[in-house]
């Protein structure tokens, strides 16, 4: 599997999400296994946020993780809501109860709320300090907010930002990812299958294409879309171990510069949006 930086520590470019896995527990598909295969399959990132299933998927991570933590690179969010400055402390320690450990890899402002950002950092660089995250990171920032933020906390601070990416959604190209790169900021594509449908990108015939030629699932072309940047790594979410096997193999897949111009031309770069896209 392809590793990517991120901050200190090299993470591999494929990882695995986890929200609304509580659901499919729920309805009987196995998440708890899936996660365990992808550790298996050095899926080592692990994303997930208070806000999942109400703290109710942390506590699956937490029974996935049991005896393998060390394996893991944990990363969880806070709610805007919850991130003051006591509130971004009771909320990264109600995290670490569910998830059964005494540390993140790290911990992310899931979107930027009203909380001012200065006080969130200031909480989050102190309980990076206390050693109850590895470090700390955003999510759904635009590349002003990004800009804000290193400005606050210093350069090689913030690890990465985590936002929306996809075929159909490559709105971060115009600016967000070349800031990420500007301030050696890694970027977590989420929601690299657009959060799921049955047609897309399973029967897109382009990718269908390239995959037969590849041998390869035009899932996994898709993510390797992504991957073609340094830059990106990647965090699918599945609740069923043989597509978690299928999503770990994209970590291999490199598309040629030709294959990329024939996707690139399928799934075109659209005008920069007013606002940052995000789910
Ligand atoms: P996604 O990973 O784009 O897609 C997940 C959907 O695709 C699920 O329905 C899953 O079903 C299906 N799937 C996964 N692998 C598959 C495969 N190989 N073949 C067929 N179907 C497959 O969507 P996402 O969950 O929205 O995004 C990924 C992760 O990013 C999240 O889980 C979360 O950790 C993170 N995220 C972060 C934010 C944020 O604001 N920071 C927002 C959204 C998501 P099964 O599970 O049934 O396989």
């Amino acid at each position: 599997m392809r590793t990517r930086r991120f901050g200190s520590t090299l993470v591999p470019a494929v990882g695995q999400g986890t929200w609304h896995m509580e659901r499919d527990s729920a309805a009987g598909n196995d998440p708890i296994a899936a996660l365990r295969a992808g550790l298996d399959l050095g899926m080592a990132h692990i994303d997930t946020a208070e806000m999942y299933g109400n703290g109710d998927v942390e506590e699956l991570v937490g029974k996935a993780m049991q005896g393998r933590r060390d394996e893991v690179f944990l990363v969880s969010k806070v709610l805007p809501q919850n991130a003051s400055s006591q509130g971004t402390r009771r909320a990264l320690e109600a995290s670490l109860r569910r998830l059964g450990t005494d540390h993140l890899d790290s911990y992310l402002l899931h979107w930027r709320g009203r909380v001012p950002l200065q006080e969130t950092m200031t909480a989050m660089l102190q309980l990076r300090d206390e050693g109850k995250t590895r470090s700390v990171g955003v999510s759904n920032f635009d590349e002003a907010d990004i800009d804000e933020v290193v400005l606050l906390v210093g350069p090689g601070v913030i690890a990465c930002n985590q936002v929306l990416y996809h075929l159909r959604e490559r709105a971060i190209e115009h600016a967000v990812i070349p800031t990420c790169v500007r301030h050696g900021i890694a970027v977590t594509a989420y929601s690299p299958f657009g959060s799921g449908s049955a047609d897309f990108p399973a029967k897109d015939p382009t990718l269908l294409r390239i995959a037969k030629q590849r041998g390869v699932t035009t899932r996994q072309v898709a993510l390797a879309f992504l991957l073609r940047l340094d830059s990106v790594l990647t965090i699918p979410k599945s609740s069923r171990p043989n597509r978690v096997q299928e999503n770990a193999a994209a970590g291999e897949l490199e598309l040629d510069d030709e294959e990329i111009a024939v996707i690139e031309l399928a799934f075109p770069l659209a005008a920069k949006p007013e606002t940052l896209p995000m789910l």
